[in-house]
């Protein structure tokens, strides 16, 4: 792969305990490639998130990134990072959507001034300014501007998603991670959200790392996919190959365990 946005070689992260350590991420090595759409999936405490975390630099203690870990984000040590390099390194190079993101807007400011926040903290931006880019920022995830006035509580679950998506692309960054966002909204809002993403990582050239337990959403919307297993990356593969012809007898049993898509529609459709 040349130049990946995303190269991670050797990643072992512990949580240190009282008793004996955590082995939470255990020696994971993946890239991605510049504008790739990339899945992690595994079932809930296989080590996503604390990835998710160690990629932002967000972690703290007690998880510990052991020595000897390679974490480099267009071509620069994340690791090495000092603060004021951090500052600059979050939003700008790599943006986070959280778990539950839509809740992670403060309640008591407008849209518009949290987008201001963002926006100012990097830039010597003025008010107006910033008001014509979150303009444009939230024509990009098809919201009207009239919204800019709003407060969080009177904009629905999936409207605050598209918002907080349009809050991390303000400031272009190469990477968008994304861990499990659309697992509070309904099937048919995670799917329209899913591909607003795409048809914007297309258009602005960013790279996606989508974290979920949904391999069946997955699939739909990824280039390649990674599994893991209890910290550890078991099969990294292309998504029709992931879905058709899985290596790895986890992924096997991971598709096993799923409700089959066509099936579940069909049983739908004859349902009262
Ligand atoms: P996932 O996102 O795949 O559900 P996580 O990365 O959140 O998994 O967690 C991986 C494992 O690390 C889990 O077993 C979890 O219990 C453990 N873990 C997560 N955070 C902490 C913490 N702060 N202290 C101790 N153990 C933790
Ligand atoms: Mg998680």
């Amino acid at each position: 792969m040349s130049d990946p946005i995303l190269s991670i070689r050797n990643l072992s992260i512990d949580y240190i305990g009282a008793k004996e350590d955590f082995h939470a991420v255990k020696d994971v090595s993946f890239d991605i490639a510049s504008g790739e759409f990339f899945g992690l999936a595994g079932e809930s405490g296989c080590g996503k998130s604390t990835i998710a975390f160690a990629i932002s630099r967000l972690h703290g203690p007690p998880a510990l990134i052991r020595t000897g870990s390679q974490i480099l984000v267009g071509g620069r040590d994340v690791l090495a990072l000092d603060e004021d390099d951090l500052r600059r390194f979050r939003w700008s190079e790599v943006a986070m959507v959280f778990q539950s993101a839509m809740n992670s807007l403060n309640p008591v400011l407008t849209i518009e001034a949290q987008f201001y926040d963002v926006l100012r903290a990097h830039s010597k931006i003025s008010r107006p300014e910033a008001r014509a880019r979150a303009t444009e920022l939230l024509k990009l995830v098809d919201i009207a501007p009239e919204r800019l006035d709003a407060y969080p509580h009177q904009c629905s679950g999936g409207m605050r998603q598209r918002i907080v998506i349009a809050i991390c692309l303000a400031l272009r960054p190469k990477l968008l991670i994304m861990d499990e966002p659309t697992t509070a909204l309904d099937v048919v809002v995670q799917r329209e959200i899913l591909q607003r993403i795409d048809v914007l990582r297309k258009q602005l050239g960013f790279s996606v790392l989508f974290i979920t337990h949904d391999l069946g959403l997955m699939v739909q919307v990824s280039d390649r996919i990674g599994i893991m297993l209890e910290g550890e990356l078991v099969e990294v593969n292309d998504a029709q190959t992931i879905y058709r012809h899985p290596q790895h007898d986890y992924t096997k049993r991971l598709w096993a365990s799923m409700p089959k898509l066509h099936g579940q529609q069909t049983a739908r459709e004859f349902t009262p």
